[in-house]
């Protein structure tokens, strides 16, 4: 049945051209002027496609042909790229993904935030863009009596073996090959979760890049763990980089990873880490940034963008681990970070104190309702600084950042459309976009970051 408002049909094939690419990475051609969105195409490809859905003001397609090829296509490096949907961007070369992530960018800044002329500065990318992540987290499960471990198959629950993820540190991906064969040996069962029954949920793996330590988490249903200590022995022996075992106990049926409690069941209960000058201590519920390397190029930027002299007093809103607080205090004369989750705050002031920082202060609560009661008892701040989840700023935060006028807002934003949004807000309301700098932290997906440095006019 043809859709109301346009010729398009379901089922039916088009010759197309691509002109776009979403920010989720299909291509978009339009048909008379009806937008159709197609996973794995790129713009200035012709191709054959075939309408599989229809919506109100937009539909899908598939690709069956592809006549021409863009400069940018290569062949995707990694065998189960498909099957997997972790990465997005594989089949666009490294140089056309950083040139998409920019365009997106400058595109959001036009359309929401009505800054068509803010300086969007080209992506800053990796040297090498592959093994970036410190950090694998699998689910564990079993194939004819076998344990594999990789990743949930699209829009499935079935679980597909992998034996090398590329944007994965190979450490990791050893530990999981090792955890995976000797738990196997010792007859450790998957945990079904249909049945709920069996042990082995989840498998996580973390590296520090600096260090080279190892922390190892292996979350069961039950607390106990059939020939846990030869188990312990074997793993240790075999990757000796191995820092800290730690068993997390999740007897619920959901899909949260993980459960309540918490067990370190060989070596330390931190690994450690360095971004910059910077060490942390990473404990295995901590959050950490998973490619460190890039973190340091986005915090670098954001520090460049805060300006200090060493006379400022800064506020770091949404700072987590305090992550930049701690950056920002070696140049500050003093900050103060806001967070909302108390284990977060209990590491940032782990952090300062392993660090020797003492200019910096913690505080948990809400950015929207800690910093106006801040504000109201004087407490202002020359510089301010967010780094808020994909939702973007509060409102109640964005006026109170118009009431207290600090002279400068670094923003760190993991979502160009809110903070777009953000940045009109803080445009109408007295302050001026200088220019964003995009960040490649997690290159083969369609995620990017940027920091934009904002000042009072
Ligand atoms: N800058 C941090 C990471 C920021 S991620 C670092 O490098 O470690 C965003 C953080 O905002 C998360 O830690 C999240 O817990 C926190 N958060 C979410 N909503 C919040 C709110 N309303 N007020 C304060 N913090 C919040």
């Amino acid at each position: 049945m043809a859709n109301v408002q346009t010729a398009v049909e379901k089922n039916e094939y088009y010759e197309v051209t691509f002109e776009d690419l979403t920010h989720d990475g299909a291509g978009v051609a339009k048909i008379e002027g009806f937008p159709i969105f197609v996973p794995n195409a790129l713009p200035d490809e012709k191709a054959k496609i075939k309408v599989v859905k229809l919506k109100k003001g937009y539909g899908f397609g598939r690709l069956v042909e592809l006549y021409e090829k863009s400069p940018f296509r290569v062949d995707a490096p990694c065998p189960v790229y498909k099957e997997c949907g972790g990465c997005q961007l594989q089949h666009v070369s490294y140089e056309g993904q950083l040139m998409a992530k920019q365009k997106q960018v400058k595109e959001v800044m036009a359309r929401i935030g009505h800054l068509p002329h803010v300086k969007v500065h080209p992506v800053l990318g990796m040297e090498n863009p592959w093994r970036y992540r410190n950090k694998a987290q699998v689910p564990v499960g079993e194939v004819e009596g076998g344990l594999v471990a990789g990743f949930y198959q699209q829009r499935s629950h079935e679980i597909i073996d992998m034996e090398a993820c590329l944007i994965q540190q190979e450490k990791n991906d050893a530990v999981i090959q090792s955890v995976k064969r000797i738990c196997e040996k010792y007859g450790v069962r998957a945990f079904d979760e249909k049945k709920h029954k069996g042990n082995l949920r989840h498998v996580m793996a973390r590296y520090g890049l600096v260090t080279g330590e190892i922390m190892v988490v292996l979350i069961t249903r039950t607390e106990e763990l059939p020939h846990k200590t030869k188990i312990i022995e074997e793993l240790t022996k075999e990757i000796p980089a191995i820092k800290s075992i730690v068993q997390n106990i999740n007897n619920k049926r959901t899909n949260v990873i993980f459960g309540d409690k918490t067990n370190v069941i060989w070596g330390e209960e931190y690994i450690y880490d360095s971004i910059g000058d910077i060490k942390f201590a990473i404990s295995a519920r901590s959050f950490y940034q998973v490619n460190p390397e890039q973190t340091k190029v986005l915090y670098d930027q954001a520090l460049k963008y805060a300006n200090l002299t060493g006379e400022e007093s800064v506020i770091d809103a949404y700072c987590g681990i305090g992550t930049i607080s701690l950056f920002l205090a070696q140049k500050a004369k003093k900050v103060f970070g806001v967070e909302i989750v108390p284990e977060a705050i209990e590491d940032a002031k782990r952090n300062a104190t392993l660090n020797g920082i003492e200019n910096v202060e913690f505080a948990v609560g809400e950015a929207e309702t800690v910093i106006p009661e801040w504000y109201k008892q004087g407490n202002e701040a020359d510089v301010l600084v967010v780094d808020p989840p994909r939702k973007g700023c509060d409102e109640a935060l964005l006026q109170t950042i118009l009431d207290m006028k600090p002279k400068r807002v670094v923003y760190v934003s993991c979502n160009p459309a809110t903070l777009a949004r953000d940045l009109r807000i803080l445009e109408d309301g007295g302050y001026e976009t200088m220019e964003i700098q995009p960040v490649d932290m997690f290159p083969h997906t369609t995620h990017v970051e940027c920091v934009a440095q904002i000042h009072l006019k």
